[in-house]
């Protein structure tokens, strides 16, 4: 065989591409990573605010979101959060459960580049950085990439190029239009984990800028109990990053500002602190400047003892209920990934494999499963890049 020929070639040298070389390259697989930044594992760099949340303990496949929710299931039960876990200890990498199940490595989230840099050695897989993909060919039995620097081909071809989130770090759709080259489709992606843009009357919650307090944030089904932070743009923080992957376009999301408190609990304060007044009470239980905002919203003045209930049991329910209608999304350019990409009903859930282009395999955020902020992600990538792994 000479050089330029492998048995597989991984386009995308990211969380998912580098696990799926180094399972293909332990099966004895001659394989060769390319990506065109100058060096691999750039998201995981900077990932986990540089401490990679590796994975998470609570992964179960209704924690991630696809035109078929089903498809997650097998990939993500043959690899699971343990087997990385496995993997990260026997790199004598150390650490640490942070919040709901989110592990993070205690150093950096170099550790985990070198991890899977470490397999790929072991596993002899060659991994070329700087490598501009100009085009891709198929006979219909092997795959040739023609690079700025060399043409290389391969019985096996893994698209592992990632999303289009975070242009600046330079991704791109490029996952897509391979895949529709090969006569894949792709859902329409769009951006994912994102902070979300107020106007029109809410604009002015905008001056609550860097505000932030423990909601529940609900949208449609989906419902997250974490901080909301008000951003000069929107709304912003865990729990609205998590509902923006569920937020469509025109759509209404609603914040529960008061969780811990009962239904009538404006009821009970008006018995026990007839004085008070409702901007006392919301002071009492959220940041000033919010409890200020909403209470002037509200326009409940005087003492909650000159107070119908029956008002009282209208505002109750319109602060474990507000609505917001975002105008839009910061976009690719925030967001932390994407939702939609290329069809699971074009792969395999078991390999990944196309099922119309045999050899053809799409692994990680390139195709259409998203998860939750909170290690999610990086597992999917995890179990997507080994299932490849095992047959490419
Ligand atoms: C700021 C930030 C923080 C994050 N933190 C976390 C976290 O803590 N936990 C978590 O689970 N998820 C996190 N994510 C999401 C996670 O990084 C991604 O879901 C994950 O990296 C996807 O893996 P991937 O291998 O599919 O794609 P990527 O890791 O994006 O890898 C794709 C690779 O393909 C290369 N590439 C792209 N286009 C081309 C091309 N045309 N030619 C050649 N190569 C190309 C890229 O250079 C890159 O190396 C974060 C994302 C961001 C942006």
């Amino acid at each position: 065989m000479s050089e330029s020929s492998f048995d597989v070639i991984v386009l995308g040298a990211g969380a998912a591409g580098l696990m799926c070389a180094a399972q293909a390259g332990a099966r004895g697989r001659r394989v060769l990573v390319l990506d065109r930044a100058e060096k691999p594992g750039k998201k995981i760099l900077i990932s986990g605010g540089g401490r990679c949340n590796f994975t998470n303990i609570h992964t179960a496949p209704e924690r991630f979101i696809s035109a078929n929710p089903h498809f997650a299931k097998s990939a993500l039960s043959r690899y699971t959060p343990h087997d990385f876990i496995a993997l990260v200890d026997s790199h004598g990498i150390a650490w640490h459960e942070k919040t709901l199940g989110q592990l993070f490595c205690d150093g950096s989230a170099r550790q985990i580049v070198e991890l899977l840099l470490n397999e790929c050695a072991k596993a002899d897989v060659a991994v070329a950085c700087d490598e501009q993909i100009g085009r891709v060919d198929h006979s219909g039995v092997r795959f040739a990439v023609t690079t700025q620097s060399q043409t290389v081909d391969a019985d096996s071809l893994v698209i592992a190029t990632g999303g289009p989130s975070i242009p600046k770090m330079g991704s791109t759709g490029y996952a897509y239009d391979l895949a529709r080259q090969f006569g894949l489709k792709v859902v329409e992606p769009r951006p994912a984990l994102v902070p979300l843009t107020l106007g029109g009357e809410d604009v002015l919650f905008r001056e609550l800028s860097g505000v932030a307090t423990p909601v529940e944030a609900r949208c449609g089904k989906a419902a997250f109990r974490e901080a909301a932070l008000f951003t000069h743009r929107g709304l912003s923080g865990p729990a609205i990053l998590q509902v923006s992957s569920y937020w469509q376009s025109g759509a209404a999301i609603a914040i529960d500002f008061l969780t811990d408190k009962e239904r009538d609990w404006l009821l009970a304060e008006k018995r026990d602190n007839p004085g008070s007044t409702l901007r006392s009470v919301l002071r009492a239980a959220l940041p000033q400047r919010l409890a200020d905002e909403l209470a002037e919203r509200l326009s409940l003045d005087g003492p909650l003892a000159n107070v119908p209930d029956a008002d009282l049991r209208v505002v109750g329910a319109r602060l474990a209920d507000w609505r917001f209608q975002p105008n839009g999304t910061e976009g690719f350019a925030k967001a932390e990934v994407t939702v939609g990409g290329i069809s699971t009903a074009e792969l395999s859930s078991k390999t990944m494999e196309a099922k119309r282009v045999p050899s053809l395999f799409a692994i990680g955020e390139a195709v259409d499963v998203t998860g939750w902020l909170g290690g999610y992600n990086f597992q999917w990538a995890w179990a997507s890049g080994w299932a490849a792994g095992q047959v490419a």
